[in-house]
C-alpha cells in the first residue's frame, strides 16, 4: 500500500449554521429546551459533516456546532467550576471566565457523543478527528479559587482529559486533537514545564494519534521545548503571520507529524489554487508529505459558510494537484 501523503484536515469549527444561531438565541431565552437545541445542533453537525466530505477533505471533525465557546464548554461539564462573570476578550467579544472553586473532578465523556454522531455519518468516506480544549488553556482562562498553584489546577484537568482521551480511544477515534492556544500567549518556560507534563498527563498509553493545535501568538518560545511534548503532531497557524512559523520550527529537528495552516481564516479572501500550492510547497521543503497535513490555520467559525466551504475546497484541489506532481 501506498504511504499516505498531505492528508487534508481542519482545526474543527465550521461556522455556526444559521438556525442553529436563531436555537441558541431562543435557548437563552428559555424558549426551547436543552433537548430540543440539542436536536437541532445535531441536526447541524450532519450537514457540516456532509460539507466537509464534499469539499474532499480526509479527516474531518464534527464541525463544533454545539459549542458556545472552547472554555466554558468544558467548564460546564467539568466538576469544581461555578459560572464566573462577563469578561471581554478581543473586539466586542466576551465570555463568562469560570471560577475553579474546588478539586476539578470529570464527570462524564465530554465529546464522545459526538464523535460519534460525526463518524455515523461520515460512513466511512472520510477519517473523523475530535477535539477538545487542553487542560492549560482550560486552567489559564479561568480563576483559581481552588488550587494553591497552577501547575496543580493544570495537572488535574490533565488527569481528567486523559480518562477523556481513553474514552474516546475506546470509541475507535483515530486522531485526538488537544487545543492548547493559551500557551502561545505566555513565554516563560516554566509555563511550557507546566504544559508539557500535563500532556505527558493527557496522553500517556494512548496508540491514537494525538495532535496539539496552537495558534496565534510568540511560536519564538515554545520551540524547541515544544518538541519535547509527548505528542504525535503539533499543529500551528503559518498563513496569517506569513510563514514566520516556518522559519522557527526549521532551525530545529522537527521530529513531529506537522498540522499545516495554508490558508488564512483571518481573511473572507479566498486563496487561489496555485497560492495554497506554493504555500505547501514550503513546508515540502522541510518535511516529507506523509508527515504534512495541510489545514486551514485555525476554525472556521468566524468565516461565513460559503467561504469557509470555498476555503477548504481549495486545499483539498491544490493537494490533489501536488500529490500528482510528488
Ligand atoms: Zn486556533
Amino acid at each position: 500500500m501506498s504511504k499516505k501523503i498531505l492528508q487534508t484536515t481542519v482545526v474543527g469549527s465550521y461556522p455556526r449554521l444559521s438556525y442553529v444561531v436563531e436555537a441558541v438565541a431562543k435557548y437563552k431565552k428559555k424558549l426551547i429546551s436543552k433537548e430540543e437545541l440539542k436536536k437541532i445542533t445535531d441536526h447541524a453537525t450532519t450537514e457540516v459533516v456532509e460539507e466537509q466530505i464534499k469539499a474532499g477533505i480526509d479527516i474531518i471533525a464534527d464541525g463544533e456546532q454545539y459549542r458556545e465557546d472552547m472554555e466554558v464548554y468544558f467548564a460546564e461539564r467539568i466538576s469544581g467550576f461555578k459560572e464566573g462573570d462577563w469578561i471581554r476578550i478581543w473586539g466586542n467579544n466576551y465570555y463568562r471566565k469560570p471560577i475553579v472553586h474546588k478539586k476539578v473532578g470529570f464527570i462524564a465523556p465530554m465529546t464522545v457523543e459526538d464523535y460519534l454522531l460525526a463518524e455515523k455519518v461520515t460512513a466511512g468516506r472520510a477519517q473523523v478527528k475530535q477535539m477538545y480544549t487542553g487542560p492549560y488553556t482550560i486552567a489559564d482562562w479561568a480563576f483559581n479559587d481552588a488550587y494553591d498553584s497552577k501547575a496543580d489546577l493544570v495537572l488535574d484537568l490533565a488527569r481528567i482529559l486523559h480518562k477523556e482521551t481513553k474514552e474516546l480511544e475506546k470509541k475507535g477515534c483515530p486522531y485526538i486533537q488537544i487545543d492548547e492556544p493559551a500557551l502561545s500567549t505566555h513565554n516563560s518556560k516554566d509555563e511550557l514545564e507546566i504544559a508539557r507534563q500535563a500532556i505527558e498527563i493527557v496522553t500517556k498509553g494512548v496508540k491514537a494519534k494525538t495532535a496539539i493545535h496552537i495558534c496565534y501568538g510568540d511560536f519564538e518560545n515554545i520551540f524547541p521545548g515544544l518538541l519535547d511534548f509527548k505528542i504525535d503532531l503539533i499543529d500551528l497557524e503559518f498563513t496569517n503571520n506569513q510563514f514566520k512559523t516556518l522559519d522557527i520550527i526549521k532551525k530545529y529537528d522537527f521530529n513531529k507529524e506537522l498540522g499545516f495552516g495554508c490558508v488564512d481564516v483571518h481573511t473572507k479572501r479566498v486563496e487561489s489554487k496555485e497560492e495554497v500550492k506554493e504555500n505547501i510547497k514550503k513546508a515540502l521543503k522541510i518535511l516529507p508529505p506523509e508527515k504534512i497535513y495541510p489545514k486551514p490555520d485555525c476554525g472556521l467559525k468566524l468565516l461565513t459558510r460559503e467561504i469557509a466551504f470555498k476555503k477548504l475546497c481549495v486545499i483539498s484541489e491544490a493537494v490533489k494537484e501536488l500529490r500528482a506532481e510528488l
